[in-house]
Order: C-alpha cells, then structure tokens, then sequence
C-alpha cells in the first residue's frame, strides 16, 4: 500500500519519502506511535518506494512488479517480522534476517527488515540485533515498529532515529472504516468517536454495540439538558445500557459512558464557537441544539460526574446504581 493510500500523518509521510528518494534515510528507523494508526503500513510504503520500478510524486506506483511483491510479501529482499503464536518475536527469525542483512540485494535496490510489534522481541534476539545496529550493512534499512519503544533496549533506540506517529483525527478514522471496512457512514463515525485516533481500536470494538452505546448517551443528554423532574431523569438513566449486575452490563454502560464523555468534549468545541475536529461530526445539528443547555460550568461537572460513574463501575457498583446517580449529576 504506497503513501497515498495511508490516511493521516502527511507531514510525516512527506518527509519519509523525500528522505528515501534523496538517499539520506538512516539505516535503522523506529515508527512510534499508538497501535492501529499505520505505522506498518508505512513501513511497507517506505520499502515499496524504494524499490518501486516507477515511482510517481515522491510516492510508490503501488502496481509494478515490485510493488505487488512487497505487498503480498513475497519480495526476496523485503522481510517482515512479526510475533509468532507465542507472541514473541524468537532468536531464530532475527538472526536469519540479521545474515541476510550482510548481502547485497537479491532483486531489489535496498533490503528492508522491518520487525512489526518490535517490543515483542526477546531479551537475547535484541542483543543479536543490537550488534547489527551499531554497524549496520550498506545495502539495507531496520524498521522498527512499535507502540511502545520504551521497552526496547536503550542502546538499540539509540542506534536508531524515531519517528513519532501521532493518532488520527475522528474524521480520518471513519474515512478508513468506511473506505476500507465497508461500515456505513452511521456506525462508522460512532466507532470512530471511541477509537481514540486509531482504526485497530475502532475495528476491536465492534461497531454495533458503539451505535447503541452513543445513542443512549445523547439520548440522557438530551432528556437532562432542560433540567427536568427527577422522574424524568430516571427516564434517561433506564435508557443506558447494562441494567443488570453482570459483567457485561458493567461493561456496556463503561462504553456509553466513553461515548458520553466524546459528546461532552464536542459540546465543549461547540461551546466555544468553533466547528472542526468533533468526534462525533456526524451528531452535529444535535450537538448544536444541546449546547445551548451546556454551559463550560456544567460541561466540566459532567466531566467529573463520568469520571466517578467509570470509577464506581471500575470498583463493581452497580450500572443501574451508577447510571441513576449520573442522570441526576449532569
Ligand atoms: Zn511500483
């Protein structure tokens, strides 16, 4: 998948690839950033662009020979490492990229290892890939993937320059959900209010219970937002998932409240004027209608009162409890 086809991180994209054509790409890389944000598929993108037979705007053809090789992963000269079913990434597999390492490339024009979950790797393969490091082979680039470099070797973050991706904007995500996973538009933008800037989150999750979980929280919003009589407040409170004692319960009224504390940060946007970068963009006239109820006092005390509800479920309250206690706080 060539540059253009990831969402997000242009910046850095750009930068990666005039670094790669130019030649002055550092042998060992570390991509650092949340899971599920593409960090991998960079990874691939850097090695396709090098190796690419026609590379168009400082980005990989994505079709030629090459291209598609490295894609399906059956390029002599691009490897990818990954943990196995014990995952670990074992001595065995590091070490023979190690070696291969030392030749000149078999059908490409620059050797890529790159190692997916790196912090996955055990204690004496990183030693083995250390030594590699400090003097690394001409004729190939290390990509270390991880969503937690700091556990890796301090000499081995050291040997190499890191590159930091940062999560995705709401919308990015629910253009990949929609483009690529074929969700609708509805469920799409839902997922992507809870997947905290990253597609893998949003894709873990499972969209249909994120729908119901979103609609729940808007729905107690908007029943509290003209502070009505305590009767009616329960009202909304039964409307939020988990209204039994389970473990699921807790765990469905967790997500609405993940959902609402989404809605009141958009309400917050809304609050101050400002239109872009809402989570839930697609709950925009809504959103319009209840923030005029919403102050930034009340937002923050909401704030808080989800803070508790999370806490008191974390500690096994019960949902029912918690959610008729949170329909009377905001
Ligand atoms: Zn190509």
């Amino acid at each position: 998948m060539p540059f253009r086809s990831i969402v997000g991180h242009d910046h850095l994209k750009r930068l990666i690839a005039r670094a790669a054509l130019r030649g002055t790409l550092p042998p060992s890389l570390i991509f650092a950033g949340p899971s599920g944000v593409g960090k991998r598929m960079a990874a691939v993108a850097l090695a396709q662009l090098v190796n690419c037979a026609a590379p168009t705007d400082e980005d990989a053809c994505g079709v030629c020979p090459s291209c598609t090789r490295i894609a399906r992963r059956v390029h002599a000269d691009v490897l990818l490492l990954e943990p196995g079913d014990s995952g670990a990434i074992k001595i065995e597999p590091i070490r023979d990229a190690v070696e291969r390492s030392a030749y000149r490339p078999f059908e490409g024009r620059r050797r890529f290892v790159i190692i997916d979950d790196a912090e996955q790797i055990v204690a004496n393969a990183q030693d083995a890939l250390l030594k590699t490091l400090e003097e690394p082979p001409g004729s190939t680039t290390f990509v270390l993937v991880t969503s937690m470099p700091e556990t890796l070797l301090a000499t081995i973050r050291s040997r190499c320059q890191r590159l930091r991706f940062g999560r995705l904007a709401p919308a990015e995500v629910a253009g990949v959900l929609m483009a690529a996973h074929g969700y609708s538009e509805a469920d799409a933008h839902a997922a992507a209010a809870l997947s905290d800037g990253s597609v893998g989150r949003a894709l873990e999750e499972g969209s249909d219970a994120f729908v119901d979980a979103r609609d729940a929280a808007v729905q107690l919003l908007e029943i509290v937002a003209s502070h009505p009589a305590p009767s009616r407040r329960i009202q909304g409170a039964v409307g939020m998932p988990g209204g039994g004692r389970g473990k699921a319960d807790r765990e469905a009224l967790g997500q609405a409240l993940r959902a609402l504390a989404t809605l009141l940060r958009d309400l917050g946007i809304l609050g101050a004027g400002r239109r872009d970068g809402l989570a839930n963009g697609d709950l925009a006239p809504r959103l319009q209608a209840l923030a005029r109820s919403f102050d930034r006092d009340r937002i923050l005390s909401a704030f808080a009162a989800v803070d508790r509800a999370l806490n008191a479920l974390d500690r096994n309250a019960s949902p029912k409890i918690v959610a008729d206690w949170l329909a009377f706080q905001i």
